[in-house]
């Protein structure tokens, strides 16, 4: 019978280690907070060094679960019976970790996405800006020295003169619009002047901008001739009792409230005349800008502006103006702006989901948007990104495209100075 008990506590034992152990407890964000106050507790930061010299939790040790000599850094770094807390940015790797530690005998806790669950009460900040001018395939920008400077200046400059507006006491909308309108008025970008074509040789547009405060949205789609249709929207969010306006009746509209109108020649550049001529030609312009901010009253704000997709057909319209498609803000959750083909990003309701994972799952708003673009979407046929804010001021900006022209910048609570970087391709500066 012993022998028997014996060969099964051996047998339990080889399985604890193949699965890399179970017995350790793993806490969720809710208790996060709880267990790095404890001073008991040893905090490590299983990240790779670099990780960790970018940040991480005050006090933590960092032991890299890929290097070979983990186990011996351990029993270097960490005292006999020492209780200990691992973190991560993925759940799956703190879990290695955790197994491996529990292994040499430690009492271990495992701080599922505890990395992002830290980022997320880290700072509060008094405002943030995040904007993007576009996701797609910026090979050839990057490769060019001159033109990938002019687009980080363009969105350097985005950042500032929705800083200016906030700082000046501005709020949320006003800064997003500003912001837009920076995007809408450079012809570097996909919506106002510098539009991509449709089908027919011609500039049809779209935009769209909600409050996370009261969940007021407003909107225009397909207008051909509205200067700046971020202006419009905001217009059809405040002086209509309507969210989306299309075609001709949003011209109208946008007439009657005295907003700014152009010949649809305005929107050409010498490039998009170009594909006019050529309509045949393979290069294309795709993009859409879009503009999410957190407000000093922590109010949530969201705006998105396009020219749509190249060549598309008459009278489409793409996810930028669809509330919960391409555009999207909730006080309780996070704002976020999309860019990518229209047509998945309305199947699948991609900025809403972000908020919907965020407010009902408790996903912190990286892993929310991070699974919404390279999980749930098609990376080879819904190729794009989304840029967001939560509540808090976390930040998202993923992309599932080579590149999206895309930047924060916020401001720390107590702080006079702002943080800010800008990335076109996969690093940011
Ligand atoms: N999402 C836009 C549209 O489908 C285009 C883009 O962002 O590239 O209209």
């Amino acid at each position: 019978m012993n022998t028997f008990r014996n060969l099964a506590a051996v047998l339990v034992a080889a399985l604890l280690a193949a699965c890399g152990g179970t017995g350790f407890k793993t806490v969720k964000v809710e208790q996060f907070k709880e267990v790095i106050k404890d001073p008991s507790i040893m905090l490590v930061d299983v990240r790779t060094p670099a990780e960790f010299a970018q940040g991480h939790i005050d006090g933590a040790v960092n032991l890299d679960v890929w290097d070979s000599l983990f186990v011996e850094n351990a029993v270097k770094a960490i005292p006999a019976g020492s209780k200990v807390a691992v973190y991560c940015k993925s759940g799956k790797r703190s879990a290695d970790a955790a197994g491996k530690l529990e292994e040499m005998g430690f009492d271990v806790i495992n701080l599922d996405g505890g990395f992002l669950a830290w980022n997320d009460f880290r700072h509060k900040r008094d405002y943030v800006i995040v904007v993007h001018g576009g996701a797609g395939n910026v090979a050839s920008v990057e490769k060019d020295s001159l033109k990938a400077a002019q687009y980080y200046a363009a969105l350097d400059s985005a950042l500032a003169v929705g800083s200016k507006v906030l700082e000046a006491g501005g709020k949320g909308p006003e800064a997003v619009i500003a912001v837009i309108n920076y995007f809408e008025n450079n012809p570097l970008f996909n919506a106002g002047r510098g539009a991509t074509i449709s089908d027919a040789g011609t500039f049809e547009l779209d935009a769209c901008i909600m409050e996370g405060k009261d969940l007021s949205a407003g909107a225009v789609a397909g207008v051909t001739n509205i200067k700046n249709p971020i202006n419009a929207a905001y217009a059809v969010k405040t002086k209509s009792e309507h969210v989306l306006f299309a075609g001709k009746g949003a011209e109208t509209f946008a007439a009657e409230q005295g907003l700014e109108l152009v010949d649809n020649i305005y929107f050409a550049t010498p490039k998009t005349m170009h594909w006019v001529e050529e309509l045949k030609q393979k290069s294309k312009k795709n993009g859409t800008v879009g503009c999410v901010i957190l407000d000093t009253d922590g109010n949530l704000t969201a705006g998105t502006s396009t020219g749509g997709m190249f060549r598309k057909k008459w009278g489409r319209i793409g996810d930028a103006p669809i509330v919960g498609a391409g555009t999207y803000a909730d006080n309780n959750s996070c704002a976020v702006s999309c860019t990518g083909h229209g047509e998945y990003y309305i199947r699948h309701a991609v900025a809403f989901n972000v908020g919907a994972r965020y407010k009902y799952l408790g996903e912190p708003l990286e892993v929310a948007a991070d699974y919404i673009i390279n999980t749930e979407l098609n990376s080879e046929a819904g190729n794009g990104g989304l840029v967001a804010v939560d509540k808090d001021g976390n930040i998202a900006m993923p992309f599932n495209s080579t590149g999206m022209y895309r930047g924060y910048l916020y401001k720390n609570e107590g702080t006079t100075g702002t943080v800010s970087k800008v990335g076109i391709g996969a690093g940011l500066k």
